[in-house]
């Protein structure tokens, strides 16, 4: 089952993160394996959310082979842990 779904315009290819809860979508500033099942991104995923003054959330990851390894400066709970991407059609 794909993990990633093509948005438009073209490039642009979302997968579900668990750590965060919200799809994250890179665009051709990535580099994509172009394996819809085992995805690999490069480089890392940065995404901050939240305005001052409360505190930002942070989702920061590695995404190699369909697995997602959440980098420790995470604000979530999957924080340091390596997650399988979950299969889009789940979402
Ligand atoms: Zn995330």
């Amino acid at each position: 089952m794909p993990k990633i779904h093509d948005l438009p315009p073209d490039g642009i290819h979302a997968f579900i993160c668990p750590g965060c809860g919200r799809c994250h979508a890179p665009d051709e500033r990535w580099t994509f394996n172009g394996d819809y099942e085992k995805p690999t991104f490069s480089p890392s995923i940065l995404v901050k959310t939240g305005h001052y003054p409360k505190p930002e959330d942070i989702c920061h990851s590695f995404v190699t082979d369909g697995m997602i390894q959440f980098l420790s400066d995470c604000t979530h709970e999957l924080a340091g842990q390596t997650i399988e991407i979950p299969d889009w059609d789940d979402w």
